[in-house]
């Protein structure tokens, strides 16, 4: 068939490597002039800035991925495991180091929580491994067509009610340490799927798992190197990516069926079927306006935005400086409280500072680092303006550079808000979509199809299963796999037994 994907972001260009193997003839429309969509890349006087995710795991998910399209990652990309994955620093002033081997792990909450925490991290372990075997095939990595689809797999249920994993997220943890330093550790990724520990599911320690056990990457020439190698594996294929071609609806026919897509010149393409990867609810406002959208991506609860300030500085770094450095706020609970029921800045903010420029010296000018600090926000729904607030954010981002003791003499600069995410097409100005709260998972997530326009496939953060660059290449599967079940009702329908 005929498939054309719109967007050149990581979904779109995973399902295309997946639509390429399984024998389509696919066509990727891109709005920008280069692929990436939010793993994007800012190059400003002599900096690389990514300017999307930093944090990558499981690259066998993109081994698979680029697989699917005849290549071998390792040909397209090097990766390097970071270690640690994160430095963690706490407010009483104390660090962690996750580091990327298991028994150095160990040793390093030995050292720094007591022996008991140590041991809690071995079972630990072993609950985040069960964990994640029994969720991820047949929970994750899979196309549900309705509700019933639980029940198909009721050992799979069985083991994971009996693991705690639809308790929170919150009491799964705490029953594996008391030190509350830890529980932020192996706990914060919830705000990565836009919920609090105490609200998400330890369904979603699979995170955790996803970081501390199977590693934090970083790809040489930095993140952007990743949607650069998937174009690569989509041409190298015989896909084609057009760049600079901005899809402003869908040809459809008599039954509702997709026949292509129209382009922002006027013209029009024909296709048998249509990958979409904008975000859902921006999908069905701009090329499916006359169909009523899923009722949670229009009243569904989104997740926390984030600001990202990209700063170009001159000078050395501590040597305790690590590529990914979290520093936690004091109030925990009040943190996620502010940023997800009351809509306001955390008081006492935790923050990201990633420094990519550590691990390749390419990314900065001599004596210079790239510092990539990221503050989580409310989405648009709060009552704050970003014009004002912006430059406001700015001045206690440099303050606490300052008293971090990262150098802060800044060459350039470039600060992202929640403004600039709603004006890139992310609906509630967020780039983490839908919150993964219970009721926003699995098959309660808006499906990757709309049975009202046979031939179109959703992919990316705000459909099955969500958001992240793991979950993103899944989706990216699923939505080929959606075409393939397409083609064969087509052919079963156009050749009558
Ligand atoms: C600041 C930030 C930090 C993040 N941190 C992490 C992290 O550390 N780890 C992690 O795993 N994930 C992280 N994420 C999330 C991750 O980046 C996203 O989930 C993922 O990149 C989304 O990919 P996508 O393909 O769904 O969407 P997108 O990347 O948004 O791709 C959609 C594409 O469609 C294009 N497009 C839109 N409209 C049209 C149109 N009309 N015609 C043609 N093309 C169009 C866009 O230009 C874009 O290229 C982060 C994201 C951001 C922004």
């Amino acid at each position: 068939m005929r498939v054309l994907v719109i967007g050149a972001g990581l979904s779109g260009l995973a399902a295309a490597c997946h639509l390429l193997g399984d024998g389509h003839e696919v066509t990727v429309l891109e709005r920008e002039d280069q692929v990436g969509g939010r793993a994007g890349v800012l190059l400003q006087d002599g900096y690389t800035f990514d300017t999307g995710p930093v944090v990558m795991t499981m690259p066998d998910l993109l081994a698979r991925t680029v697989a699917a399209a005849g290549s071998n990652l390792a040909d397209l990309l090097t990766l390097e495991r970071l270690d640690p994955g994160y430095r963690t620093v706490h407010s009483d002033g104390t660090e962690l180091r996750v580091r990327a081997d298991m028994a150095d792990l160990r040793a390093e909450i030995a050292a720094v929580c007591g022996p008991s925490q140590a041991a809690g991290f071995d079972a630990f372990l072993g609950w985040l491994e069960t964990l994640h075997e029994t969720e991820f095939a047949p929970f994750i990595d899979t196309n549900y067509n309705s509700l019933l689809d639980l029940l198909a797999q009721p050992r799979a249920a069985a083991r994971l009610l009996r693991l705690g994993a639809f308790g929170t997220l919150d009491g799964a943890v705490r029953r594996f340490f008391t030190d509350p330093r830890l529980h932020k550790v192996f706990s914060f990724q919830a705000l990565y799927a836009g919920v609090s520990p105490r609200q998400a599911r330890a369904l979603l320690a699979v995170i955790a798992y996803m970081d501390t056990v199977r590693g934090v990457w970083f790809p040489r020439g930095g993140m952007h190197a990743i949607p650069r190698a998937l174009a690569e594996a989509v041409t190298r294929a015989g896909g084609m990516i057009a760049l600079e071609q901005s899809v402003t609806g869908l040809e459809r026919d008599a039954g509702g069926a997709v026949r292509g897509v129209r382009l922002a010149d006027g013209s029009a393409l024909s296709a048998d079927a249509v990958v979409c990867t904008l975000d859902l609810p921006v999908a069905y406002e701009r090329l499916l306006r006359d169909l009523t959208p899923p009722r949670t991506a229009t009243r569904g609860a989104y997740s926390p935005s984030c600001v990202v300030w990209h700063v170009g500085v001159r000078g050395a770094l501590r040597p305790e400086v690590a590529h990914h450095n979290i520093h936690f706020g004091a109030d925990w609970n009040g943190a996620f409280t502010a940023l997800i029921r009351d809509r306001r800045l955390m008081p006492d903010p935790s923050r990201l500072v990633t420094i990519p420029s550590l691990s390749d010296a390419t990314l900065a000018p001599a004596q210079g680092h790239s510092l990539y600090v990221l503050e989580p926000v409310p989405h648009l729904d709060a009552d704050l303006d970003w014009r004002d607030e912006g430059p406001r954010m700015r001045d206690r981002l440099l303050g606490f550079l300052d008293t971090s003791g990262y150098p802060s003499d800044i060459v350039t600069e470039h600060l992202v808000t929640p403004l600039d995410w709603a004006a890139s097409g992310l609906a509630r100005g967020t780039p983490f979509a839908l919150a993964h709260t219970f009721r926003q998972s699995g098959p309660l997530r808006p499906s990757n199809v709309d049975r009202r326009v046979p031939g179109l496939v959703f992919a990316g953060s705000g459909t099955q299963p969500g958001v992240g660059i793991p979950m993103v290449l899944v989706s990216g599967r699923l939505a080929a796999q959606r075409v393939a079940e397409y083609a064969v009702r087509r052919t079963s329908r156009a050749v009558p037994v």
